[in-house]
């Protein structure tokens, strides 16, 4: 019995979650374990609710908990508070602080099915297996901020700081996937021609490399890295970058997947992990069924291989999706011609029956 946080939030995370759920037990029924859900409160939801967008019963219901599935927060509604009330800033970054989830992974991934779902070239995209970690507890999104009035207006100031020691435990747990890794390639991105932050983050990856001599690491600039994802995607197996180049370049990077309802995330580093698409609430799409379970889906299968220590559960579920996909199951935002449509609770159906 494993215990798990459920937090839907807001928007199509509501709509997606009751997709993993179902499919979990279905995966833990074949294999011979089984969950207690326990849901909580976050972002917008929690901020209606409570006045906040992370209550403490929250935080400490995922304290207490093995392993935490994250829906989605934010939206229009909530998007002029001021940034301590906002879900993303105020629930889900926090969120990852207060729990040490500094590495997020962003697995991207073109199932076959899917090749011609990407706006990329098939013989572009083919095979692609990507896995992105971005630094998700530094960085720009977590230095100071201001903004002040000016004698001709307003200026605005956000700092990015990292320390040595925030690149390294990032760095060495890339380093450590790509031993994993049959390619033994390993790209780091920076933009270390202007930022200082860059040439820190450049000199302590430099360094590592010396601890593992056996990888193949490559250092990239970020501008140069958006062109080559589109122009040479497979060119890319592990890549590790700091949070706001992450951010940007996995949404980039998940179109070579079809749609960024492909996209699963998982956050490591601290005690308890947490699992997520890597998408927002999609505010045009939500309450409609229209949204894509399957980054959540797949997000879940993750929670059981690094959580649970079930790989094959795992495995099962990944194979689930490929079925569905294969035989020509489509979510709207996939749809093209000759495939069947399937809303957000017929494809988990679809998954759940297959696992
Ligand atoms: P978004 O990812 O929510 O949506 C971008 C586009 O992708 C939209 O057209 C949407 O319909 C589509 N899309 C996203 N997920 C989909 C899915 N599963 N199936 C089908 N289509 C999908 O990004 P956005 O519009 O920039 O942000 C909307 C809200 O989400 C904002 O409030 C933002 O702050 C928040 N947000 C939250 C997270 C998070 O909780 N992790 C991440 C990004 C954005």
């Amino acid at each position: 019995m494993y215990k798990a946080a459920v937090l839907p939030g807001d928007g199509i995370g509501i709509e997606i979650i009751p997709e993993a759920v179902k499919v979990l037990e279905a995966a833990g029924k074949k294999y011979g374990f089984s969950f207690e859900f326990t849901e909580g409160l976050v972002g917008g939801a929690a901020l209606d609710a409570t006045g906040v967008p992370l209550p403490d019963e929250t935080l400490e219901l995922c304290n207490n908990s093995e392993a935490i599935l994250l829906g989605a927060v934010g939206g229009p509604k909530w998007d002029t508070l001021p940034v301590h009330l906002r879900p993303e800033a105020a629930s889900l970054l926090r969120l990852r602080k207060e729990l040490d989830l500094y590495a997020n992974l962003r697995f991207v991934k073109l199932y076959p099915a899917l090749i011609d779902s990407s706006p990329l070239k098939r013989e572009v995209v083919e095979g692609i297996e990507i896995v992105i970690i971005r630094e998700a507890t530094g960085g720009l999104y977590f230095g100071e901020k201001k903004r002040e009035k000016t004698e001709d207006g307003e200026r605005a100031v956000d700092t990015l700081v990292y320390n040595t020691w925030e690149i390294e435990r990032i760095g060495r747990l890339a380093f450590e996937m790509a031993e994993k890794h049959p390619s033994k390639h390993l790209t780091s991105v920076d933009k270390h021609n202007v930022l200082e932050s860059s040439r820190l983050w450049r000199d302590v990856m430099t360094g590592l490399a010396k601890e593992y001599p056996h990888i193949e690491m490559e250092s990239i600039y970020v501008d140069n890295c958006a062109m080559q994802l589109i122009r040479d995607p497979k060119q890319f197996s592990i890549m590790v970058t700091e949070n706001m180049f992450g951010d940007i370049l996995t949404d980039e990077a998940s179109m070579l997947t079809g749609s960024i309802g492909m996209l699963a995330s998982a956050s490591i580093g601290g005690r308890v992990a947490m699992y997520e698409p890597a998408h927002g609430t999609a505010p045009d799409i939500a309450g409609q069924k229209k949204a894509n379970p399957l980054a959540m889906i797949l997000s879940a299968a993750h929670m059981l291989r690094y959580s649970f220590d079930h790989e094959d559960a795992a495995v099962s579920i990944e194979k689930a999706v490929e079925e569905v996909l294969d035989e020509g199951y489509r979510t709207p935002d996939l749809m093209s011609e000759g495939m069947t449509l399937a809303n957000t609770v017929e494809m988990g159906d679809l998954v759940a029956s297959k696992v």
